[in-house]
């Protein structure tokens, strides 16, 4: 098998096997653009030796070969004494892990080599500079040594130099301090640093190889989905140096402003530097537009290979780049991450330029970036202005974010485990942070750019972050925040951040909504001349969903005015209306009343009272989603839900007969609490059941709804009542309540004199229901799955425990990515969704289908229900945008 490509052969869709940075740096060197020279090797190769713990065979000889072919390009070897050939090794798997994985430069020197390199350079410090940089990184990543033993040495050295900045740093000073890197090499490790270059070579990539299982790489696939199979691959590339004196340096740029999509140049830059000198913030970088005073030459051929890439990937590109005395080479690019504003402001502005086409700007974007941007933000015009400012840095990401300031990540974490909201302070941060960001509303950093691990990690997590904020000193031993002013904030202060502003502030600073929710209220219009950059992009791509969707969009709605919102998010119907959720308040007793009731008498009166309130409910409901389908579905839960708690009642009947005073409702009222006691209530009586063993609950319901309907009808409204019955696990359940159900509809009808043209129809929640779909079919017009409850059982886990009980560990283990109750699980409870529809379908081929479970409104969900062909999807009224644009995506 091949298992090394030199950079020419490959190309930049063949990321599973050469990784993102490996096919995007064959893609440059295609495109003609100045690329060092180089090979990746596959993906493959590295799964290979993580089964087998050992390279293939193959591998070496492969790697041997495309050396050679290297070192007669460059016309010198890897670590030859006289001039040595120099090279880096990054790791670069199909999806970049940020901060995930290792890079070594500098691969190749040696106590003799680096005079070599001297000598050609003419420039010792910079020779020393080198090795000790390859020392470093060598004994961190590869060797696993504590980074911070070489960096306190190289400050010591700072230090007793007098210099604040590496660069004052002289040869000798260097060569000293390689001399203590050795010796912390042999001390931590119990071997001297390795001199043979080919051997630095190997290790290296073993290490890549192993970091691909480190426990943080794991952690950061788990997060995002990212399967732990892929692998990862290893770039082997001759080193240019951006350390070589003030004509050289190196940087970061984007195509455009992955904070908001503006076009320009955006971009850091660090004169006499090696790339990981910007990312990791060490020393202050200049903004990239200073690169044009510096070396105009660099920075116009930079200038347009970003056009050319740009116009060649169609889309925002970030990109490293080192300049090497004068001349500039390109060390990656890849497609950029971006915030979720920007990603609408570009994928809108690329259409403009004629770049993209409307459905594959639908592809630029997604569902969870749209509820990110439905966040509330800080308010501009009243708090913000009387907040005191205490800081202001890079706006990393955007959103409002107030906490208590914790200055490490064990403190973010176990506060945040008992409930506070905290902002996580770090100097910088860097791959221990993660589940410290993780736990944090927000994250602020006093050092590093755009690129910073802080910056990056926090918008791949859509964790607010403003990082940078250069005058605010982070004091971590004494954990506290100061500001130039003399002003301190302790751990356990409230501080806000605001990460669309980059702006810090003592206190706390009250939030207002979106104005993607303003818009989507209709209190904001995408067509106003001021209106909001971000709105008008929302607008359009909204649009294009809604054009080319295929599902329709309803709503989770129990009262008018979830209803009327769902309406102005663009619901086309209610999905779902949980009519317990209508028994609640005062009118619990009225239940209460119906369970206790003994005679029919009673009982009669109990549902007569409930039945002019319901009707009330369903008129208002009807009225906002006048001409688009409402589901009113039949009480559902277990009774018992409606009495009081067993214990407490108990315990009040048990003082009461204590002082002879036992009053004769309380008594009833325990009886039947005991009579309807559940060790499973989830299984227990409830759903339909219940409307079978109560006479005359669901024929009120079901008056109820005919009556309401009668009368907006009257009232020359266009009501379109669909009769949803829950729990049905056989198609006789639903025949019995059928029968009914046609009796009081005609009765109604009689009396009006109307036409009310309602369905009746079931949802499949359970597993029965959906392996024996067909037969239901007979007798349902429509079926509305509840994922949720199927998800319940057809795993047997009770949706109301696990997430408390043990999930976290599952989840840890990696037994599933994401809970299935929050995105569907496609190979079990969606086949059962599948098969069901298609039996149902083949019975019936009119049969509507639709969802009305959590997973609705779940991005990744959305596109399993348009590819197993159901009519909609139905969801809180918040998540609806969510669904169009899922349903638009998974359509176009
Ligand atoms: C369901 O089970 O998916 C459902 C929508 O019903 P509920 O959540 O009310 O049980
Ligand atoms: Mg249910």
């Amino acid at each position: 098998r091949k298992f090394v490509y030199d950079f020419s052969e490959g190309n930049k869709d063949l990321k599973d096997l050469l990784g993102g940075k490996g096919a995007n740096l064959a893609e440059m060197t295609n495109l003609g653009l100045p690329v060092p020279p180089g090979f990746t090797i596959t993906t493959e190769a590295c799964k290979a030796y993580l089964d087998s713990g050992e390279a293939p065979a193959a591998l070496r000889d492969q790697v041997s070969e495309h050396l050679a072919g290297l070192e007669n390009r460059m016309g010198k070897k890897l670590g030859q004494a006289d001039d040595p050939l120099l090279v880096s090794v990054r790791s670069g798997a199909k999806f970049s892990m940020p901060g995930m994985m290792d890079t070594v430069l500098n691969i190749g020197l040696s106590d003799e080599s680096v005079q070599g390199l001297a000598a050609q350079s003419g420039d010792e410090r910079f020779a020393w500079d080198s090795y000790r940089r390859l020392i470093q990184m060598f004994g961190d990543t590869v060797l696993g040594i504590d980074g911070e033993r070489f960096a306190e040495t190289l400050d010591e050295t700072k230090s007793a130099r007098g210099a604040t900045t590496d660069v004052e740093l002289t040869a000798d000073d260097l060569k000293e301090l390689v001399g203590k890197f050795k010796a912390i090499v042999s001390e931590e490790t119990g071997r001297d640093f390795p001199q043979d270059p080919r051997e630095q070579m190997d290790l290296a990539v073993r290490a890549v190889f192993d970091s691909w299982n480190g426990s943080r790489a794991r952690l950061y696939r788990r997060q995002e989905r990212i399967p732990h199979d892929l692998g990862t691959a290893v770039n082997i590339c001759s080193m240019v140096f951006g350390n070589l004196g003030p004509d050289s340096g190196t940087g970061v740029a984007f195509t455009r402003d992955p904070a908001s999509g503006q076009q320009g140049v955006y971009g850091d830059y660090l004169q006499n530097a090696q790339g990981e000198d910007v990312v990791a913030g060490i020393r202050n970088t200049v903004p990239l537009a200073d690169l044009e005073q510096l070396d105009k030459a660099s920075y116009d051929q930079l200038m347009q290979i970003m056009e050319t890439l740009e116009n060649h990937y169609r889309d925002l590109c970030d990109i490293e780049f080192t300049i090497e005395r004068g001349k500039l080479w390109m060390l990656q690019t890849r497609v950029g991450k971006r915030t979720a504003a920007a990603a609408f402001r570009i994928a809108t502005q690329l259409v403009d330029q004629g770049l993209i086409d409307e459905a594959e700007a639908l592809q630029r974007v997604n569902g969870t970036q749209l509820a990110q941007l439905m966040f509330p933000r800080f308010d501009s015009n009243g708090g913000v202005k009387d907040a005191e400012q205490i800081g202001w840095g890079i706006a990393a990401s955007p959103g409002a974010a107030v906490g208590k300031a914790v200055f490490d990540s064990y403190t973010a974490i176990k506060w945040s485990r008992s409930g506070e909201k905290v902002i996580l302070i770090r100097r910088e941060t860097n791959p221990d942070d993660l589940d410290g960001m993780l736990a944090a509303e927000g994250i602020l950093t006093s050092r590093g750019g755009k690129t910073s691990h802080a910056a990056v990690v926090a918008r791949g997590m859509g964790k607010t972050c403003v990082c940078g904020a250069e005058e605010l000193e982070v004091d971590t031993k004494r954990r506290c925040l100061k500001t130039p002013g003399g002003k301190v904030v302790e751990e356990g202060d409230v501080v806000s951040i605001d990460g669309s502003t980059g702006k810090v502030y003592a206190g706390e600073v009250p939030v207002v909504p979106s104005p993607v929710v303003e818009y989507f209220e209709g209190r904001m219009h995408a067509g106003a001349d001021d209106a909001d950059e971000l709105v008008k992009a929302v607008h359009r791509i909204m649009a294009y969903a809604d054009r080319v969707r295929r599902l329709r969009v309803r709503a989770n709605a129990d009262n008018a005015e979830d209803a009327a919102r769902a309406r102005r998010f663009g619901a086309q119907g209610i999905g779902l209306c949980r009519t317990e959720h209508m028994f609640l308040g005062e009118r619990r007793e009225l239940v209460e009343r119906l369970i206790l009731a003994d005679t029919e008498d009673e009982r009669e009166r109990a549902l007569g009272a409930l039945l002019p309130l319901q009707q009330g409910d369903f008129i208002e409901l009807f009225e906002s989603m006048d001409g688009l389908p409402v589901t009113v579905r039949l009480l559902d839960p277990p009774l018992h839900e409606f009495l009081p708690d067993i214990t407490e009642l108990s315990v009040r009947v048990a003082l009461a007969e204590s002082r002879k005073d036992a009053n004769e409702n309380d008594l009833r009222l325990l009886q039947a609490v005991h009579r309807l006691h559940e060790q499973n209530p989830m299984l227990g009586l409830r759903g339909v059941r219940l409307g079978l063993v109560i006479p005359g609950l669901f024929t009120m319901q079901i008056r109820a709804i005919a009556e309401a309907a009668a009368a907006r009808k009257a009232g020359g409204g266009d009501p379109r009542a669909e009769i949803m019955i829950p729990l049905v696990g056989t198609v006789q359940e639903l025949e019995l309540v059928r029968e009914e159900a046609e009796q009081v509809i005609a009765e109604v009808e009689r009396e009006h004199n109307v036409e009310l043209g309602l369905t009746l129809g079931t949802m499949i929640e359970l597993p029965r229901a959906a392996l024996t779909a067909g037969q239901i079919a007979e007798c349902a017009d429509f079926f509305s799955f509840g994922t949720n409850d199927l998800t319940q059982t057809v795993w047997a886990f009770s949706r109301d425990d696990v997430e408390a009980s043990f999930f976290t560990a599952y989840l840890e283990k990696g037994i599933f990515g994401v809970s299935p109750f929050e995105t569907i699980d496609k190979d079990g409870v969606g086949s059962l969704v599948r098969s069901a529809a298609e039996a149902g379908r083949a019975t019936r081929p009119d049969l509507k289908l639709g969802v009305c479970g959590e997973h609705g409104g779940d991005p990744e969900s959305v596109h399993f229900f348009h590819e197993v062909g159901l009519d909609y999807v139905s969801c809180s009224p918040f998540r609806i945008p969510v669904a169009r644009l899922e349903a638009g995506r998974a359509a176009a």
